[in-house]
């Protein structure tokens, strides 16, 4: 049996993502199919950070089965090149924490997406703060680069089926 992880459990009424995604709560949406959901971080390392979230409710990946992970994973990489594009970013990390160990702090499974650029390489990267005007201005740019992405491509991940 797989060893349990300490996660911060908490009822998905009372979820800020789970809000978010029934919008009770206001967030900076920038993609959204029947699945899967993507908004800007509040309190973002980088501009453009973005987390890509299943909307089903689950606290770590482990809660996912592997069809949905690998969905999430194709979601968050596809966003990426609009988000990079969006950025004027040079590279971009995936962070993807489980467990209160790893400095989860939403107890919801979701990909950090962030874009870096080369002057960011080697540094230790602290989170910043942007202005609403800012952000929307940053959630537009990214929405724009993802409506120019090929379409048919993302409609065709909403009924996901693969042979794994
Ligand atoms: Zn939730």
């Amino acid at each position: 049996m797989e060893r349990p992880i300490i996660s911060s459990r908490v009822d998905p009424k009372d979820c800020i993502f789970c809000r978010i995604v029934k919008r009770e709560l206001p967030a900076y949406i920038v993609y959204e199919d029947t699945k899967y959901i993507a908004f800007l971080d509040k309190a973002p390392f980088s501009e453009g950070h973005t987390l890509v979230c299943p909307k089903e409710h689950g606290e770590t990946i482990w809660d996912m089965n592997e069809q949905d992970i690998g969905g999430l994973f194709m979601i968050a990489s596809r966003l990426s090149k609009a988000i990079v594009d969006a950025m004027q970013a040079d590279g971009f990390r995936f962070v993807q924490n489980n467990g209160e160990a790893a400095n989860q702090v939403v107890a919801h499974v979701h990909v950090h997406v962030v874009p870096v650029k080369k002057d960011d390489k080697g540094k230790m990267m602290g989170r910043i703060k942007i202005s609403e005007d800012k952000m929307k201005d940053i959630a537009d740019k990214i929405t724009t680069k993802i409506n120019n992405m090929n379409r048919i491509s993302f409609r065709s991940l909403k009924n996901l089926e693969y042979p794994i």
